[in-house]
């Protein structure tokens, strides 16, 4: 398929909402980003697996939560389902970052994609590698095809510096008996993981297992096609946080966004894409990445739905 035309119209309509919003400043390394930047990727499947892109689609940017996909798929391929007896598969309906509904809820978060969820991911992944961080990233080398792809031990040590609420949430699955590792480690890794630094084409070109059923790019299988679809699932009711409503309704599509400004979005058995802005909604959500996916799935007719 030649994406050219529907990259240009997206790139379009994406850059009147690129600037709207605000940067993410609660990690000041973030602060920085241009908040007019905007670049989208449209990795196909099979053969090679073209990729394509329109605007900064190469230019670097922070994965932050978007790293939770991936996290979340390593421990379903290594480990199977029991990971859902320590989180849940429902939407939050809060702020990624609520400690109210963790308390309620007893120590078990809502999804692998609120914080809580992604922590406790992380923590598993740690007991299963042995090096959560390192697992995730030579991962994205070898699904990306780029072996540049790395941490950004700045950003990552600005969080760790400022986030009093990660290390609070942290706190609080320890106190309910749901870390099996110490809370400095888990923070560790779970902070270097957000840090990895990636752009459109190598995000994109790094979850085409998600449109593939659970196969990955050298033709193995990551995951079952049943595990593929729930990661998808849980993308489609939690990756967008206490938005993924409206981001169903506008895109229709499983997602999985970042403070960074990038979303993640799968056509299962066609395609991933991957759009980026770094000014961000009230919900922590890119205002250009969302317009501009919202404008892909008008103008190709393609969704879940
Ligand atoms: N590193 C960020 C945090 O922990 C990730 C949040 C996000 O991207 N939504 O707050």
């Amino acid at each position: 398929m030649d994406y050219r035309a529907v990259l240009e119209e997206v790139a379009a309509t994406a850059r009147s909402a690129a600037g709207v919003g605000r940067v993410a400043e609660y990690i000041p390394a973030l602060a920085a980003a241009d908040p007019t930047a905007f670049g989208f990727a449209v990795a196909d499947l099979g053969g090679q697996g073209g990729v394509d892109g329109v605007g900064d689609w190469e230019a670097p940017f922070s994965i932050q939560s978007v790293s939770k996909v991936f996290t979340l798929a390593l421990v379903l391929a290594a480990d199977g389902e029991g990971l859902w007896a320590r989180v849940g598969k429902e939407p939050s309906g809060s702020p990624f970052n609520s400690l109210a509904q963790l308390e309620r809820d007893r120590g078990v978060p809502r999804n692998p994609f609120v914080n809580a969820g992604a922590l406790v991911v992380t923590d598993r992944l740690q007991d299963l590698t042995g090096d959560a961080s390192s697992a995730l990233r030579d991962f994205l080398r070898a699904e990306s095809g780029d072996p540049r792809v790395d941490f950004d031990r700045g950003i990552a040590a600005s969080e760790l510096r400022h986030g009093h609420r990660n290390a609070a949430l942290a706190h609080l699955l320890a106190d309910h008996d749901r870390l099996a590792n110490r809370v400095r480690t888990v923070l560790h890794h779970y902070y270097l993981q957000c840090s990895i630094t990636m752009n459109c084409r190598t995000l994109a070109l790094a979850a085409r297992f998600l449109a593939r059923h659970g196969l990955r790019a050298d033709g193995t299988r990551l995951l079952t096609r049943s595990e593929a679809k729930r990661v998808n699932a849980v993308m489609l009711v939690g990756g967008t946080y206490d938005e993924a409503g409206e981001f169903a309704h506008r895109v229709g599509l499983p997602a999985k966004s970042g403070v960074g400004g990038g979303i993640l979005a799968v056509v299962p058995g066609r395609c991933t894409l991957c759009a980026w802005g770094p000014a961000l909604d009230p919900h922590g959500n890119s205002t250009a990445a969302l317009a501009a996916l919202d404008a892909f799935t008008t103008l190709t007719g393609w969704s879940v739905f």
